[in-house]
């Protein structure tokens, strides 16, 4: 494709992404296709000769389309709002077109130097202290494996240098509660601790926050076992409830044993650019490393995770490689980002976090974050007051987790009619919610903050709601 060729579709395509956002909320929610339906209408391997761009628009139209969840729209309140500013997208694209090579500084210095200013830019607007450096990698799963990484090496005077963890004689411990997000374990697991190491401390049952107690409890018993307790993850926002395990408290728990605390705050991490919601995050000071995600609330287009840590020193001795061919005569005076996390090539986000904060503004933004809470905290007053209704667990930021009981079910009832509910509501189209289990038990999040997502779109979702728990 030739730069005029790509002028002329590129125009084309941009047109087609604005009517597919203008249009979106007159379709429905969920994807309406069966496993496999959309791979069918593909043939089996390449057609070899080009088609003109107009075919691939069509197919994006007829083929793609439908088999997206929409979950730009206004009426999408499942998982977590997976926003993607057209700001963002923009700078996405711009980053594409560049076609840039980071692998180190000299590869690509603007890549690395923005991409230094603009998590600095952030790490200001959230609040944190100039202590912490920070990177853009592509998932919270990954920076939270980075976290444990860099865990065990401290814990183990940087075993990787020589046995490893099994050249070890005492096991390493890390810590989190059964609230924690999936990648926690899943991080635990790759970086080799092994599941016999991953403790589950007891949560509390009314804020399904870590109970800090039982987190001193449970070191403890593993150091009079002769085991070392090495990390432990600790949750602003969680992924069932959006519960807030107590920071400080955790912190102060595991400096006794010199044990690492990284603070997954995949999804919440963009409240912290409200100074009131900032009290969530009390005692952040006194972790090692942190991760938000702004392609989740904020709207910066996946993929955008933010992983800061305090040391980088020990995080870029756990990561680096030097091979001569990257080496350079300004190693030393410049940041090499690929010492920072686990790939080598690494693409240019910080383009869209950068374009998303010129083009929308960090004002316009918190005030997006506001209106979510609000709409969130109205939404729960509702189902509060409301009979046979009632609100699961605290509300602290835009998730609300609900039941409807009409009395008289057993739990296996219950739960088979809550499934019912939702799920008839996400087979409408009409609005897409998650249902998921709560210590056993299933209900149903509503996870307010998508961009489009207004007060009359959540007052529609509680109609539908109601109606459909009144069939
Ligand atoms: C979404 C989420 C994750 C996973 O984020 P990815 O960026 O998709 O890996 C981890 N932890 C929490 C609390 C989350 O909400």
């Amino acid at each position: 494709m030739t730069p005029e060729e790509f002028r002329a579709a590129g125009h084309e395509l941009i047109d087609w992404i604005a009517d597919y956002r203008l249009n979106l909320s007159s379709g429905p929610v969920k994807a309406a296709v069966t496993p496999g339906q959309v791979s069918a209408q593909f043939e089996s391997s390449v057609d070899p000769t080009p088609r003109p761009f107009a075919d691939v628009l069509r197919e994006l139209d007829e083929i793609v389309v439908p088999g997206v969840m929409q979950v730009q729209h206004p009426m999408h309140f499942g998982w977590f709002p997976a926003n993607a500013s057209l700001s963002s997208v923009l700078g996405d694209i711009a980053s594409s077109g560049l076609g840039s090579l980071s692998l180190s500084w000299e590869s690509s210095p603007s890549s690395t130097e923005v991409e230094e200013v603009v998590v600095d830019w952030m790490r200001q607007a959230t609040g944190m202290s100039a202590d912490w450096k920070g990177t853009i990698h592509d998932t919270a799963s990954t920076s939270c494996l980075v976290a444990l990484l860099a865990a065990r090496e401290r814990a183990s005077d940087h075993s990787q240098a020589a046995g490893g963890l099994q050249g070890l004689s005492a096991a390493l411990v890390v810590y989190t509660t059964e609230q924690a997000h999936s990648s926690v374990a899943k991080a635990a697991l790759l970086a080799g601790f092994g599941r016999d190491n991953l403790r589950v401390v007891p949560h509390n049952h009314t804020d399904f926050a870590i109970d800090p107690a039982a987190l001193a409890t449970a070191m403890a018993d593993d150091v009079a076992a002769g085991r070392v307790p090495c990390a432990v993850v600790a949750a602003v926002g969680t992924t069932g409830t959006t519960a807030i395990d107590p920071i400080g408290a955790v912190v102060e728990v595991a400096a006794r044993h010199q044990v690492w605390v990284h603070v997954d705050a995949a999804m919440a991490g963009s409240a912290m650019l409200l100074p009131e919601c900032r009290h969530l995050f009390d005692g952040v000071e006194g972790a090692d490393s942190l991760t938000w995600n702004p392609h989740k609330w904020m709207g910066t287009i996946l993929d955008c995770s933010l992983f800061y840590v305090r040391d980088s020193q020990h995080l870029i001795r756990v990561m680096s490689t030097n091979p001569s061919y990257l080496q350079s005569s300004v190693d030393g005076e410049v940041t090499q980002y690929r010492d920072w996390g686990i790939p080598l090539g690494r693409r240019f986000r910080s383009l869209k976090l950068l374009f998303q904060l010129r083009l929308d503004g960090l004002e316009a933004i918190q005030a997006r974050l506001r209106r979510d809470i609000a709409n969130a905290q109205w939404f729960a007053a509702q189902v509060e007051a409301a009979p046979g209704w009632s609100v699961l667990a605290p509300v602290s930021l835009q998730t609300v987790c609900v039941r409807y009981d009409p009395g008289s079910m057993s739990d296996a009832e219950l739960d088979d009619f809550t499934l019912r509910w939702a799920r008839a509501i996400n087979d409408s189209g009409d609005a897409f919610v998650s249902p998921s289990v709560l210590e056993g038990r299933w209900m149903v999040r509503v996870s307010v903050g998508v961009e489009g997502t207004e007060r009359r779109d959540v007052a529609r979702l509680w109609s539908l709601m109601n109606e459909e728990v009144a069939k």
